[in-house]
């Protein structure tokens, strides 16, 4: 019987790691740099065509390497311009992508799991369940494909995508030994050459793990904060009865100590009578002293089932001058793409849920109206 030993995918390999494979393979590791060029940057999949290898290298990597990427299942565009793929990976769960254009930038929401365990409950993704994380190829191949997807014909690398934020589907702190190594590439000049300041890391608040990510990344941090008090988090970010609101400012507080001139960005959905209210908006003044925090409003987007409602924009608008006046620069997040289900908290993929959540969600919805099932 012959025994197979499963391809290594190139894909998921920064730098560090790609170096311990050629090295590992009795090569010298600046042929790390040179692969890493070659697929992100050039956007090459086939050995053969790498012909600053020798012509045994590419032979010998085609039989114990891959650059393996999940299959385009759907690619649609919104009227707006956003642009949406869903991608399956090899184990038939999906995912979603989001690709969103602006005059001076274009911002890739990337998913960092199958579902998400968090359940928040104003998100449709949450709703789903989880299935698992996914690998660091499966999350960089997301930057890949929209990359090739965007750019023009001829094949150069033109920048279309500027900045990545980690806020599609799943809680990129919950997968963090797979999420560093594709955030590594995405900084780095010989893949996509991002800069620190454009790719964002999301958070609902895992406190340990943001500790970690900065003492290994520079990237931007984003904390989905959502409630000003814990006894409204509690229910609406559970995450919170672990992490709660103080020792979570507490990090927030220190966390670009070293560079005093970033800040983090606190994203807030604004849900009719439940977070946006001005008392609501003095008690987050009031968990915000002394965080260098900028308050992104996000419009809620609905979903099926779902008995949240979006803040009215006066209420917004308001909520807005409140933090304003305190000193806190506040942006209020524009819809993109909702005619496609690509706006935040909509993305839900096809996740084969093993948390059963789906079912309870949907079963307890059904009781309250008679609407299908998503
Ligand atoms: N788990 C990470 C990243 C995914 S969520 C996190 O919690 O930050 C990315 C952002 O989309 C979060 O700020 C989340 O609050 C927002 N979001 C989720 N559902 C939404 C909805 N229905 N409408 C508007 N924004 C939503």
């Amino acid at each position: 019987m012959t025994e197979t030993t499963a391809k290594t995918n190139l894909l998921g390999l920064d730098l560090k790691a790609m170096e311990a494979f050629f090295v590992a393979m009795g090569e010298k590791p600046y042929r790390a740099q040179q692969l890493l060029k070659w697929i992100h940057f050039n956007g090459v999949k086939d050995f053969s065509l790498m012909t600053n290898l020798s012509k045994d290298l590419r032979q010998k990597l085609t039989e114990v390497a891959e650059i393996a990427l999940p299959e385009i299942l759907l690619e649609k565009a919104a009227s707006d311009g956003t642009y949406k793929w869903l991608l399956k990976m090899t184990d038939g769960n999906c995912i979603e992508t989001v690709f969103i254009p602006e005059k001076t930038r274009g911002t890739l929401c990337i998913s960092s799991q199958v579902g998400c365990i968090l359940n928040c409950d104003f998100c449709s993704t949450g709703k789903q369940g989880f299935n698992r994380n996914l690998s660091t190829a499966e999350i960089i191949s997301q930057l890949w494909i929209a990359v090739r997807t965007l750019s023009n014909n001829n094949g150069i690398h033109d920048h279309a995508v500027t900045n990545v934020v980690m806020m599609g589907m799943g809680e990129p702190l919950l997968n963090f030994d797979n999420v560093i190594p594709a955030l590594n590439l995405m900084l780095d000049d010989n893949a996509y050459g991002l800069s620190k300041r454009r790719v964002t890391v999301s958070t609902a608040g895992v406190i340990p793990a943001m500790k970690q990510l900065r003492e290994l990344s520079d990237v931007a941090l984003a904390v989905s904060l959502h409630a000003p008090n814990d006894e409204l988090r509690n229910e609406i970010v559970p995450l919170n009865k672990k992490y709660p609101i103080k020792e979570l400012m507490d990090v927030c507080r220190t966390y670009f100590k070293d560079e005093p001139r970033r800040s983090i960005t606190m994203e807030y959905v604004m849900l009719a009578g439940v977070n946006d209210t001005p008392l609501h908006a003095k008690q987050l003044i009031n968990i915000l002293q002394g965080v260098p925090a900028k308050m992104n409003l996000i419009p809620f987007n609905p979903f099926p089932h779902t008995t949240y409602q979006r803040s009215d924009s006066d209420t917004i608008q308001r909520f807005r001058d409140l933090l304003m006046k305190a000193g806190f620069n506040t942006t209020i997040r524009r819809t993109r793409g909702d005619d496609i289900d690509a706006a935040c908290g909509q993305l839900v993929g096809s996740v084969k849920d093993r948390t059963r959540r789906k079912e309870r969600y949907l079963r307890n919805a059904q009781t309250k109206d008679t609407q299908e099932g998503c």
